[in-house]
């Protein structure tokens, strides 16, 4: 290998390393290829003790986009907050152990650091986005705030509004106008390195033309950055060390310039629910499938949940699942959905199948058991055998 494609290769393995967008063990990727059309896709290895996933863009900036949306890391009663939900939209399983329960009376405010969520002077948990920690943060500190006797009610609405498929809706529109010129850019930087670069070095060489190499270069950074900052204005309008940072790394590292349309679509969704958005991007099919998932672990939630944890602090796990289930209930209701549908058995996948587990649907050969994968769920009997 010569010197030149050597630096193109290395280049290339630069470029690929920025397609990988880290992920919270809860979070969930919605990915586009060419067109509108979106696929549910789950960080790989990050379940259980690693915190960390990646969720991979499409390498070529003309071809899709990937969004990032979580459950609520936290489980809320009137009384307290809990660093944990045994919801587990991932099929692999839910995210982790518990963490700190803090009352709202003994905690002097909630706020946020990066990714984390601080009450008082320790870390409550951490989320998939800084945007998605300011906004818990703001949610946790505004029920801080409020009397006992309000904060149900509260929680309720800020479930709803999570929930809400227009405000989705029109959060994609807005991104999808503002990073328009942004994509152009990133495109033209892409080509002009990767196309460019290699075909004026094998036919002209670079002794004479590598000023205008990097004159050319130099336009297009200048051309992403100067769109990059208008767009992260328009949909960032709040002043952050984060939407500070993505500007600085998309002005002055190329492979970073190349990929700026990643940085503005990532921490679009913070705060929405991944069932909502995906009823916004996934064809209808898809949508219920994710449906009858989100419904089953909410009634039936992977156990043990909470094993030896105070009653005090299983009552704000119960009692949150129960709010988020009325609100995932009350959604697919607006959606022409019948919740109670989710729950019906499966088809049986052929003559063989003799029992089934009503958490994930997975089918047996035997006639009883437990699933494994659902912490130990009694099988049902298929019926119409
Ligand atoms: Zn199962």
């Amino acid at each position: 290998m010569t010197d030149g494609q050597s630096f193109m290769a290395a280049l290339a393995v630069l470029y690929g390393a920025e397609t990988a967008n880290v992920a919270g063990p809860d979070e969930v990727g919605f990915i586009s290829g060419i067109g509108r059309r979106f696929r549910l896709v789950y960080p790989a290895g990050s379940i259980g003790r690693n915190p960390v996933g990646f969720v991979f863009g499409n390498p070529l900036p003309p071809l899709g986009s990937v969004f990032q949306a979580q459950n609520l890391p936290v489980s809320i009663s009137p009384r307290g907050v809990l660093a944990f939900t045994a919801a587990a939209t991932n099929p692999a399983g839910r995210a982790g152990d518990a963490g700190p329960y803090v009352r709202f009376s003994e905690t002097a405010s909630f706020d946020c650091d990066g990714r984390d969520v601080r009450a008082g002077r320790k870390r409550l948990v951490r989320c998939g986005t800084p945007e998605a920690a300011a906004k818990l943060a703001r949610m946790l500190e505004g029920l801080r705030r409020a009397g006992e006797a309000d904060r149900e009610e509260m929680v309720r609405h800020a479930l709803d509004a999570s929930l809400d498929a227009t405000a989705i809706r029109e959060r994609v529109e807005e991104w999808r106008k503002a990073v328009r010129p942004v994509r152009i850019w990133a495109n033209v930087l892409v080509v002009s390195v990767f196309a460019g670069w290699p075909a004026v070095a094998m036919t002209v060489g670079l002794f004479l033309t590598w000023p205008a190499l990097v004159a050319a270069l130099a336009a297009c950074m200048v051309g992403t950055a100067v769109t990059f900052r208008r767009a992260n204005h328009a949909l960032y309008p709040a002043k952050t060390t984060e939407r500070t940072q993505r500007q600085a790394q998309v002005s002055v590292v190329p492979m970073s310039a190349m990929r700026a349309h990643d940085y503005l679509a990532r921490p679009l969704l913070a705060g929405f629910h991944p069932l909502a958005v995906a009823k916004v991007l996934l064809v209808e099919a898809d949508f219920t499938a994710l449906a009858g998932r989100v419904v089953r672990d909410l009634a039936m939630p992977v156990g043990p949940v909470l094993p030896g944890e105070s009653a005090e602090v299983r009552e704000a796990e119960e009692s949150f699942r129960a709010a988020h289930r009325a609100a995932v209930g009350d959604f697919l209701g607006r959606e022409g959905h019948d919740p109670a549908a989710f729950m019906a058995p499966p088809a049986a996948r052929d003559a063989s199948s003799r029992s089934y587990c009503p958490r994930c649907h997975a089918q047996f050969v035997t006639e009883g058991g437990k699933c494994a994968d659902c912490g130990g769920m009694t099988l049902k009997p298929m019926k119409g055998e």
